[in-house]
């Protein structure tokens, strides 16, 4: 099974995680199977998971919603890290972002602010995150990574 070659910090600290959602979403299925959805409340911080470089950001939507017709108003911020791998956290909200593309940011640093933008399905606010490879040029030519964690703060196995 291909798992990531990085080792990953979570995205949120745990007191702000109400709980963790791997499969609910219906848009964890394909390319995406792997992403995580950390279910938290809107405002809360969200940190870089490893080292890296500021890839993509959007942060300018207010809009989100539960039908998929919403995806293409969620905000985020996207980073790349050693060994081709990027990490993207999803559904920030408005102005949510403290990091611009091309910065260099820290493991733990704190890159934005949680929210409900973008297709958030019956879940509420959350962030979306998973790790990917892109195996194309085009926007969505990659595919997500069974993460491994820092074994501080790991995951309980996915199933
Ligand atoms: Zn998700």
């Amino acid at each position: 099974m291909k798992v990531t070659k990085n080792k990953y910090y979570y995205p949120i600290a745990r007191r702000n995680i109400t709980r963790i959602s791997y499969d609910e979403s219906p848009a964890h299925r394909g390319k995406w199977k792997h992403a995580i959805d950390f279910i938290v409340p809107e405002n809360v911080p969200i940190r870089a998971s490893l080292d890296g470089v500021v890839f993509d950001v959007k942060d300018d939507s207010n809009t989100g919603g539960e039908s998929k017709s919403f995806d293409e108003f969620g905000n985020y911020i996207e980073i790349l890290h050693a060994h081709g791998e990027y990490t993207i956290y999803e559904h920030i909200r408005k102005n949510g972002s403290r990091v611009k593309r091309g910065n260099r940011v820290r493991a733990r640093q704190i890159i934005g602010y949680s929210g409900k933008t973008g297709w958030i399905a019956h879940l509420g606010p959350h962030l979306h995150f998973d790790v990917h490879t892109y195996f194309g040029k085009g926007k969505n030519d990659y595919a997500s990574i069974r993460v491994r964690w820092k074994s501080k703060n790991g995951l309980k196995q996915q199933k």
